[in-house]
């Protein structure tokens, strides 16, 4: 994470939505391939979509820094993983708020982020469940011992107060949409969140 004060983003997260792994569509490959040709920052691809073990990739080839897929949805997280990295992306796993994390830790030991969703995917602009910060502090946990190597992120109602919840909690990378979107000077909200995040680093 780059200075406080810093008021771009990190990484741009996309949210890919296929209308069938959520009841939600969004964009796909195309529209990815032109954000990669129209900025420099990381491309954090969050594909909430069915059978990415067909589509990811795509993403990964096309330049995407990070490309993320949901445990609930993958055939073979693994594999997956595997192949990701092979086409020269990070390789993320993503549990929705009613997914436990125990199942999931020997295979996130092949995953670079592990995204945590602190709402139910598919919409923005929803409240934060503050109830999946257990899951937090046990990934934090199994990184801080050694167990896991991964960036934990999380995804869903992050504002100027769940920031510092979720940061004591021991996220490492904090998804902002309407938090930033919405504001009136989206800049200056990046930067305030930075802030937040980075006072009350926790874990
Ligand atoms: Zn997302």
């Amino acid at each position: 994470m780059a200075g406080s004060g810093d008021t771009r983003a990190d990484w741009v997260h996309v949210d890919v939505m296929d209308a069938h792994f959520v009841p939600n569509l969004t964009l796909g490959l195309p529209v990815v391939k032109a954000l990669l040709k129209s900025t420099d920052v990381p491309i954090d691809c969050h594909l909430m979509i069915d059978d990415p073990d067909r589509w990811a990739i795509g993403y990964a080839e096309a330049g995407a820094y990070n490309v993320t897929v949901h445990a609930e949805a993958a055939a073979d997280p693994r594999r997956l993983a595997a192949d990701l990295r092979a086409a020269g992306a990070k390789a993320g796993l993503s549990i929705k708020p009613n997914t436990p994390l125990e199942p999931w830790v020997e295979v996130l030991r092949h995953y670079d982020t592990l995204l945590i969703m602190s709402v139910e995917p598919g919409f923005g602009g929803q409240k934060f469940m503050p109830e999946v910060l257990d899951k937090v502090r046990a990934a934090r946990q199994l990184v801080d011992t050694g167990h896991l190597t991964v960036l934990i992120e999380i995804d869903g109602g992050i504002n100027e107060d769940t920031i510092v919840q979720a940061a004591e909690a021991g996220v490492d990378c904090f998804v902002a949409g309407s938090a930033v979107y919405s504001a009136d000077d989206p800049a200056a909200a990046v930067a305030d969140l930075r802030a937040r995040a980075v006072a009350h680093r926790g874990g």
